[in-house]
């Protein structure tokens, strides 16, 4: 997985990427990382990359010739034209579907905004895909490309140690994750449950999927209308309360 970001803080970029798994990931070439600074690709003498909006008003706008060049360079050498992501507020919400979809790509750039946002012209002539990481406003998209990048990242093979790990997690058929408990067995007055500590796998497993179930319907219900669900789990949903699609017991 190669990831290019468009960006004016590489940076940030670059050390946030660098530590952890992700950074594991880059050292061992399973990602690969290229920030490029569209700074570098002003011709303005004093590297100006933004100016005041037409039709006035606060802020400044990111200029589209900037862009384009350090684009242009970077697609190149490409053998297809990449999705080039913009992460916006005004994109559709990321989940881990888009991740999925994202992760099966060769190479994906990222382009940042700042400021009050980039000139629509360059939009649209290079964006493929609008994507926010929530309702709310940041200062500028590196964050959400990192955000994203770190949710491809770990769907790489070979990033996580366990691959099972990311296959089984939230919003893996649209249910949350059962709870987890490690080492000591009580902490402060509260003992792991019982099953855990069985042995019994086939219980453990009807556990598991049990508290994933009753974790979804207390957090997320809006996502069981979505998830694959057995007689066993409608039956069991229906002892919580829940009384969607109870037609299907
Ligand atoms: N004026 C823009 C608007 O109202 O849509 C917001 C600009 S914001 C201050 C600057 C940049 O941060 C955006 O161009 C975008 O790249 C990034 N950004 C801010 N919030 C974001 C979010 N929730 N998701 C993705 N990117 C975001």
């Amino acid at each position: 997985m190669n990831f290019h970001v468009l960006t004016l803080f590489p940076d940030m970029i670059v050390n946030g990427l660098n530590t952890s798994v992700t950074g594991r990931a880059l050292a061992n070439g399973l990602i690969h990382l290229n920030a490029v600074d569209i700074r570098a690709y002003s011709k303005d003498k004093h590297k100006h990359v933004d100016d005041a909006p037409y039709g006035g008003g606060a802020g400044m706008v990111m200029q589209p010739e900037p862009i384009y060049l350090a684009y242009e360079h970077m697609v190149k050498e490409m053998e297809k034209p990449p999705r080039v992501i913009y992460v916006t507020p005004q994109g559709e919400v990321f989940r881990q579907s888009m991740a999925e979809e994202f992760a099966k790509e060769d190479d994906l750039i990222f382009l940042c905004g700042h400021y009050e946002g980039v000139d629509e012209r360059i939009l649209e002539e290079i964006v493929t895909d609008y994507v926010s990481i929530g309702d709310y406003v940041l200062t500028g998209g590196e964050l959400p490309a990192m955000v994203m990048m770190d949710a491809v990242s770990r769907l790489v093979p070979g990033v996580l140690n366990n691959e099972e790990s990311a296959e089984f997690e939230s919003f893996h058929d649209n249910l949350l994750e059962h709870p987890h408990y490690t080492r000591p067995v009580e902490y402060h007055g509260k003992k792991v449950p019982d099953v855990l500590l069985s042995g019994h796998h086939g219980n453990i497993d009807k556990w598991r999927r049990e508290e994933s179930l009753r974790r979804t319907l207390e957090r997320r219900p809006e996502l069981l209308s979505q998830a694959n669900l057995t007689k066993e789990d409608y039956k069991f949903l229906k002892t919580l309360g829940y009384s969607s699609k109870l037609n299907q017991e």
